[in-house]
């Protein structure tokens, strides 16, 4: 990386170097660009005072390029496990306190109890607590980035962006679109969403984008669609929505639009998918469906927790595997019942049994793949260099069983066994933040 030498001998005499360091070892596991993991006994990350990586990699590596003095601390975390911190790709931050809610169908659900929630938004004061606390619980997880949802209200909104403005976490957030409501009219959604978008797309260096977020297509008109696919190609904005979640949205979907082949082509007619694009759920897709999605490039957002609590169904993950259709994890709290990855992850592996879905896939999902989705992957989701020190600290579990798959068993135990009781710290760019 530019401006990043790859060996620091710190002179404290001549103070030659301004820059200060800090190197944290530690035991690290390190999801790999291929999907699988590095595992690093011995090792050490080392950070420069805006939180970027500077080096990585064994503790005798590292440490013989950086002299550890007044302007190089060390902090020891060699009893301890880390890995990079987690990614969720799709939640929604209005929904934070309406978790567990119970209904047996999604469009039932979000009339009995969404709609009404969503609608205390237009009160900045109750934005205002709900993005505080949603920040603060996402941290105590160790999430650094996501995909949000904020609700119709563009005030809300603003205030999710400007709250996250104030941390270090890497945020695609919108406000979500539903002209075909009482809510909005269509060139409302579109001139407050564009506003939105100039306002915060690419602020905090990069870490905080504007996601264009029609709702769902049953919410949206045609023409909005529409105009939001020209803003979206055009602009190579980032978009997120719901594709295929129920067979009740499904059939809504064929009444309201006609003359589309299925749900997906509704989206991808009107440009809305394409890199950069994540669709969440995507269970009932037909063979034209997938191939649509491969060639977009959209992401998907799959949320094994959410999916079960509805009873939406299961998406088929191992075809997208096979696909190499991009997939991160999330937990679409409130549909999901927590923003916990570790239950996301176990969730994920009960919901598709006997498969390919191994522990390494899923913290690699909810890690590097899931950064990738968003569009974050070259700045977060493992320990490259120049990438943003985004960590957590975890307790390894007392007994590893010696079957040759250390790092199998370990991120296992941690899925299984709630890992969030294993979790010692948070450290976000550089800075520690629970
Ligand atoms: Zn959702």
């Amino acid at each position: 990386m530019a401006g990043i030498p790859s060996i620091i001998v710190i002179d404290e005499e001549s103070m030659s170097v301004k820059q200060s360091y800090l190197i944290v070892s530690g035991h690290f596991f390190n999801p790999l660009e291929s999907g699988g993991w590095d595992d690093i006994t011995q090792g050490a990350l080392c950070f420069d005072e805006e939180g970027r990586i500077a080096s990585f990699g064994t503790f005798e590596k590292v440490s013989a390029q950086y002299r550890l003095g007044k302007y190089c601390e060390l902090i020891d975390y060699s009893e301890f496990l880390i890995i990079p911190a987690f990614v969720d790709v799709h939640l929604h931050a209005p929904q934070f306190n309406c978790r567990g809610y119970y209904s047996d169908n999604l469009l039932e659900w979000l009339d009995n109890f969404i709609f009404t929630e969503e609608e205390k938004f237009a009160s900045s004061a109750y934005a205002n607590n709900i993005a505080t606390e949603l920040y603060k619980e996402m941290a105590s997880y160790g999430i650094g980035t996501a995909s949000i949802y904020g609700s119709v209200h563009p005030n809300a909104t603003d205030i999710l962006f400007a709250k996250g403005a104030k941390t270090s976490m890497k945020l695609a957030i919108g406000k979500v679109m539903m002209d075909r409501s009482e809510y909005e009219t269509t060139a409302e959604s579109l001139s407050q969403s564009l506003e939105l978008y100039q306002k915060w797309d690419g602020k905090n260096g990069g870490r905080l984008r504007y996601s264009f977020t029609p709702r769902f297509a049953p919410s949206c008109t045609e023409k909005l669609l529409e105009e939001v696919g020209k803003i979206v190609s055009t602009e190579n904005a980032l978009c997120q929505t719901h594709l295929s979640e129920t067979p009740g949205e499904l059939e809504l979907v064929k009444k309201l639009f006609l003359g589309y082949r299925n749900y997906t082509e509704v989206y991808s007619k009107n440009k809305l998918l394409k890199e950069g694009s994540i669709v969440a759920h995507s269970i009932y897709l037909d063979d034209d469906e997938y191939r649509i999605l491969k060639e977009s490039g959209s992401g998907v957002a799959h949320c094994p927790d959410s999916n079960m609590f509805l009873h939406s169904g299961k998406m088929d993950l191992n075809r997208m595997l096979v696909m190499k259709i991009p997939i991160g994890l999330g937990s679409d709290i409130g549909a999901g019942s927590t923003l916990s990855p570790f239950n996301s992850m176990k969730m994920m592996i009960y919901a598709h049994g006997k498969s390919d879905i191994t522990p390494e896939m899923a913290f690699y999902l909810a890690t590097l793949g899931g950064a990738k989705v968003i569009g974050f992957g070259d700045i977060t989701g493992n320990f490259s260099i120049g990438k943003d020190a985004d960590f957590i600290v975890m307790r390894k579990p007392n007994k590893v069983p010696a079957d040759g798959n250390y790092t199998r068993q370990v991120l296992s135990h941690l899925i299984f066994c709630n890992g969030e009781h294993h979790l010692k710290a948070v450290y976000l760019k550089g800075e520690r933040v629970n």
